[in-house]
């Protein structure tokens, strides 16, 4: 079976919490073929764009893109490191290298294309595929980044791409809540929503999900399950 995984910044924050995503991956390799999307560890992205304001004012869009795009760089490597550690093939690819095209709008950029040639003869060998999430390229080869929390948008879009049955979205809570559970801690985790209100939440500022990437889900009608990636708890499934 073809599984599509994103782990987000929290779950890769630290060596031992890389090394345990690593270990639940190799745990569901089996016959399957998987295809792993990673933000960057903890607040890379952040530190990245503060470094950037501290040496320029106003730094181009396009230096911007090219610094923070390195942050799923890093990560995807590393988490390829470890999963070969444990004894299973496994590759990290950029966005580009994954065949993500997109407009020139950055870091804001908008995917035109798919191209997953390469993704799908690398499962074919048998590896285990870790994408840079939140990062393509032009058609000119530059790189962009698809805006914050965009590493669920190229989750859903490789789902899509690749035609897989859902997408899931491990990240450091049990699921999509009534209200955000780190500031409401009696919002309850929902089982199952449609798009809508799942738009709704994220349209409302519930990072759980970026919005354009339930846009998409919507627009090709593919299920996103959300889960925690620290435990086995049952998430939430939009569709
Ligand atoms: P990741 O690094 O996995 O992408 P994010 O920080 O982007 O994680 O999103 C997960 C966070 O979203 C949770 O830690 C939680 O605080 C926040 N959040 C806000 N609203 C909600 C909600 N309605 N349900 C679940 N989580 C929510
Ligand atoms: N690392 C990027 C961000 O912090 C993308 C993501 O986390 O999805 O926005
Ligand atoms: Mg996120």
């Amino acid at each position: 079976m073809l599984i599509i995984q994103k782990y987000g910044g929290n779950s890769l924050k630290t060596p031992q919490k890389i090394k345990a995503v690593a270990k639940r991956i190799v745990d569901l390799k089996k016959n399957n073929s998987l295809v792993i999307i990673v933000s960057a560890l903890g607040d890379t992205t952040d530190e990245l764009l503060s470094l950037a304001h501290q040496v320029c004012q106003k730094p181009a869009q396009r230096e911007i893109d090219m610094l923070i795009s390195t942050g799923e760089q890093m990560s995807s490597s590393l988490l390829a490191m470890a999963i070969h550690s444990l004894g299973k093939k496994a590759v990290s690819l950029t966005g580009s290298q994954s065949g993500i095209v997109t407009d020139n709008f950055h870091t804001r950029a908008k995917i035109l294309a798919i191209n997953p040639l390469r993704i799908k003869g690398l499962l074919k060998q048998g590896y285990i595929v870790v994408v840079a999430g939140f990062q393509g390229a032009t058609l000119e080869s530059e790189i962009t980044t698809l805006g914050r929390g965009g590493s669920d948008l190229t989750a859903v879009a490789l789902a899509v791409a690749l035609k897989a049955k859902r997408c899931e979205i491990y990240t450091d809570v049990e699921g999509v809540y009534t209200a955000d559970p780190k500031i409401v801690p009696e919002a309850k985790r929902l089982k199952e929503i449609n798009y809508e209100e799942m738009l709704e939440l994220s349209f409302l500022g519930a990072e759980v999900l970026q919005l354009r990437c339930v846009e998409m889900a919507e627009k090709n009608n593919i299920p996103i399950y959300v889960a925690s990636s620290f435990n086995s708890c049952k998430g939430t499934l939009i569709k």
